[in-house]
């Protein structure tokens, strides 16, 4: 099955996509990460999208739609997949839906407020780039990654201003997938309020429905 989760950062759509990964054997593919290993590994591209994703800005609609066909071409992707973070924009839909017809997509909901709670207060460990988060999933040491003892830092899209613009363009850009989506008769929204194993357990109910 091909499913797109559409979301504000920071909503949990990532978590979610795992947990389909492990039941449904489903690949989540993040754009987010894929763009994050370029900047690591300093290719043409990396260099190309470092200061716009450090800012919270957008990439080039078809860089990144490039980036997603090529990434779909890989035999990982036969059993189906989770696109975590594509598209974001009308026109990454309009150009992605000449390529895949997506099976559903699941939008998860809820108040701004829920969400400037979960993306303030993220730390990533700079070895292993497991995510941290002050209040609702702190290290055991403060300041230190759990899993290798790698220092934790802020990366430049988990500061205050660059989350306020992520959120803006999330709101501008990307919010109006929603409409277009349920036009299509592909929508189904499900509320990222309750507990984790809660929305879990209704992105299943959708997608087994
Ligand atoms: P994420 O981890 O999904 O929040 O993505 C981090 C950053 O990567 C975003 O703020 C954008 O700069 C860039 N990015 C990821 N996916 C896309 C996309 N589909 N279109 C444009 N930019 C993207």
């Amino acid at each position: 099955m091909k499913l797109i989760f559409l979301g504000a950062p920071g909503i949990g759509k990532g978590t979610m996509a795992e947990l389909v990964e492990k039941k449904y054997g489903f690949l989540h593919i993040s754009t987010g990460d894929i763009l994050r290993e370029e900047m690591k590994e300093g290719t043409d591209i990396g260099k190309q999208i470092q200061v716009r994703m450090d800012s919270g800005v957008l990439v080039p609609d078809e860089m990144i739609t490039e980036i997603v066909k090529v990434r779909l071409h890989k035999d990982d992707c036969k059993a189906g997949y989770v696109l975590d973070g594509y598209p974001r924009t009308i026109p990454q839909a309009e150009a992605f839906e000449k390529v895949v017809a997506i099976d559903k997509v699941i939008e998860l909901d809820c108040d701004m407020a829920i969400i400037l709670d979960r993306l303030t207060g993220r730390w990533t460990c700079k070895d292993c780039d497991e995510i941290y988060h002050e209040r609702n999933m702190p290290p055991k040491v403060e300041g230190v990654c759990d899993t290798c003892e790698g220092v934790l830092y802020q990366r430049e899209d988990q500061k205050p201003e660059t989350i306020k613009k992520r959120l803006e363009a999330y709101e501008k850009q990307t919010k109006p997938l929603v409409d277009f989506y349920r036009g299509k008769g592909l929508l189904h929204v499900v509320d990222a309020s309750p507990a984790p194993e809660v929305i879990f357990e209704h992105i299943c109910a959708a997608i087994d429905g």
